[in-house]
């Protein structure tokens, strides 16, 4: 299953952020592809909106990974910036308070390195310098239900 999107303002990432975080449950791994400044930590601030977990969702860039106790009973955020790592994320390896099948994962910069997470995962690629276009690829069953409740109106 697939899906393109376009986001003409931060806003447009962020609402849509907050759709599809109203949409995840404990388990879920996206991952986020995307140059320096694509939207990627936008798109996850929507994303922990939706899910009602405590902020501010800002760029771990040097924590690798921040986990954001959800307000509402839900499933935590487990926010991760795989930029400075060089090979693939074991994120048993970090000690995270958190327990992960339980936690929506996002992983910015994930490509490469965060696929062995999970086999049921949300691939997010976002490009363009003005306009952001998002592909959303995703892997395994779970996701045909979840892109199609984003597909846009109209
Ligand atoms: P990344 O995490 O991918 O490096 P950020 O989300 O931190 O990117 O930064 C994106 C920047 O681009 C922000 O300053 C944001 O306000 C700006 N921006 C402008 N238009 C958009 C858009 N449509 N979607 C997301 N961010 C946008
Ligand atoms: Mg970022």
């Amino acid at each position: 299953m697939l899906l393109e999107v376009r986001w003409v303002t931060t806003d447009d990432t962020q609402d849509f952020g907050r759709s599809l975080g109203a949409l995840l449950r404990g388990g879920d791994v996206l991952v986020l592809t995307g140059d320096l400044g694509a939207g990627k930590t936008t798109l996850t601030q929507g994303i922990a909106e939706g899910l009602g977990v405590r902020g501010p969702i800002t760029s771990p860039t040097f924590v690798i990974a921040r986990v954001h106790p959800s307000l509402v009973g839900g499933p935590a955020l487990v926010h991760v910036d795989a930029y400075r790592l060089g090979s693939a994320l074991e994120l048993d390896d970090l000690d995270l308070d958190a327990d992960l099948d339980a936690s929506v994962t996002v992983v910015e910069w994930g490509a490469g390195l965060a696929e062995q997470l999970s086999e049921s995962r949300l691939e997010l690629t976002i490009s363009g310098d003005h306009v952001r276009t998002a592909h959303l690829v995703g892997v395994g069953e779970r996701w045909d239900e979840i892109l199609d409740a984003l597909v846009p109106a109209g």
